[in-house]
């Protein structure tokens, strides 16, 4: 195996053996970035003299702690201080924040050092990453295909082998649809768990940081350095943060687990239902208790998303206005013009497209019969499943309905997108944590499992998950890319 290839825990290994160092580790990610990411295009911004140097600096110091010297991508919503965030729209395209933001701040305490940003939808809103505005990012498994998205650039690099691991955020499922696309395991934590701060907002009650990896074990390592607290978001829950590696124990035994029969029906592609009917089989002979359940309203989640999330995001996009951030234009000889002309440049169609949707729902007149009622639907998304949960430990699904889409083969048909989510959005709604983990494949093209606990019971996916790993090894399958 060669650098690249490894995971967060075997390159720790070798640094503690001082079999390499930081810098070793950091030019053979650049150099893979070189040899891959020309067909990949994961990176939209490279941050390769600052690694290097930083590379140099920890191992002057000799110290590596939690994340020392492992290289890392960001989604490019995360805020990097002195390093651009495009959020991969125009309006931002020269945006160079002076702060970091709380996630990668904490990664970057911990001496992990930052490989570069990663593509995007734009805003986060898309399915599929051809919704950044610079360029779409290809599937490392079939070139042909998407990655899956919003943080498609995330999972892609890391399927890559481009970087052992990246940050993404998870509004409707863009951590771990891109995830199961890829073949990687995507986690999204329990909303609250980790700070939102300096992260670009696109629906704020629904967003949530997490992370994409290898394997179970590098996810819960990563967790357990973003999680907590964070005094800047006051939407960040004080509760102790467990350690999420030390639940690794392979065991699943006497664990209960539900699979609701609403995410086994038509329209989820039937070898993906038995691939994960499968993966229910096996842990049933790994101990665990597997029962049928019902979660009667997530059918109705993605109408109720698209309005709750549109409505947030036409708020939190007001602020970009061409005077305080990003894109402003000049021609315009006053100043109402000048906010709509900047935005009118400056965001794509589908960004204002849910503008219009967002502020259309929250217009007076309107307000009752759509966000309102939108809002209800969601407690009742919530409520099912917390019906469930007192019963169960985990519920488990399959991530995505199909596998991974051919480039341009939805983009023209926003409907047909957004029905990607339908798996993943009802737990955005009800906030708790879920994760994708590989668990086999169609048409060479990965399939995800999803996980889903409790609130705050991420260490219970955790253990669920390495379980199943330690069972298979569809974790370690990689693609055969050329390398140039
Ligand atoms: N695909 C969904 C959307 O476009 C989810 C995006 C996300 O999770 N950021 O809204």
């Amino acid at each position: 195996m060669e650098l690249h290839q490894l995971t967060i825990h075997e390159l720790q290994e070798l640094l503690r053996r001082q079999e390499t160092s930081a810098l070793e580790i950091t030019r053979a990610i650049f150099a893979r970035i070189r040899a891959v990411d020309g067909q990949i295009r994961a990176f939209i911004t490279l941050t390769e003299e600052e690694a290097l140097s930083q590379a140099r600096e920890i191992d002057k110091q000799g110290e590596y702690g939690r994340i020392a010297g492992i290289p890392l991508g960001l989604k490019d919503n995360f805020c990097t201080r002195g390093v651009k965030t495009t959020c991969s729209s125009r309006m931002l395209e020269n945006f160079v924040p002076i702060y970091d933001s709380t996630a990668a701040g904490k990664l970057f305490a911990e001496k992990g050092i930052l490989a570069g940003k990663l593509n995007l939808d734009e805003f986060a809103m898309g399915s599929s990453t051809e919704l950044s505005t610079f360029f779409p990012t290809c599937n490392p498994w079939d070139l042909t295909r998407v990655p899956g998205g919003s943080s498609g650039g995330s999972a892609a690099a890391v399927a890559a082998d481009e970087v052992p691991f990246a940050l993404g955020s998870d509004t409707g499922g863009s951590i771990r649809q891109p995830a199961a696309f890829c073949g990687v395991v995507g986690f999204k934590p329990t909303y609250g768990r980790v700070s939102r701060w300096g992260v670009v907002s696109y629906a704020s009650s629904l967003d949530q940081v997490g992370t994409i990896a290898k394997d179970v074990r590098d996810c819960a390592l990563v967790m357990n350095i973003i999680s907590g607290k964070d005094p800047l978001d006051s939407t960040s829950v004080d509760l102790p943060v467990p350690d999420y590696a030390a639940s690794l124990d392979g065991s699943v035994k006497g664990m209960k687990i539900a699979y609701p029969r609403e995410y086994f029906k038509s329209g989820v592609d039937t070898n993906i239902q038995d691939t994960v009917k499968k993966a229910l089989r096996k842990y049933e002979e790994m101990g665990a208790i597997v029962e049928e359940v019902s979660l009667p309203h997530s059918e109705y989640a993605l109408p109720a998303y698209y309005l709750v999330s549109t409505a947030e995001a036409s708020a939190n996009l007001a602020c970009y206005d061409g005077v305080r951030y990003g894109l402003r234009d000049f021609e315009a000889d006053n100043v109402i013009d000048m906010f709509s002309r900047s935005r009118a440049e400056g965001f794509g169609d589908e960004v204002k497209r849910r503008i219009m949707l967002g502020s259309f729902a929250l217009s007076s007149g309107y307000y009752d019969a759509y966000y309102l009622k939108a809002l209800k639907v969601r407690r009742l998304i919530a409520d099912d499943f917390s019906k469930v949960f007192a019963d169960f430990d985990l519920i488990v699904s399959p991530t995505t309905p199909t596998v991974a889409f051919k480039i341009g083969e939805q983009i023209d048909d926003p409907l047909t997108l957004s029905m990607n989510d339908i798996l993943t959005v009802p737990i955005n709604m009800a906030g708790l944590p879920a994760m994708s983990i590989p668990c086999g494949f169609h048409e060479g093209m990965p399939i995800g499992m999803q996980l889903i606990g409790p609130a705050f019971a991420e260490n219970t996916l955790f253990k669920a998950a390495f379980a199943f790993e330690q069972n298979t090894d569809f974790h370690s399958l990689r693609p055969a890319l050329e390398v140039k």
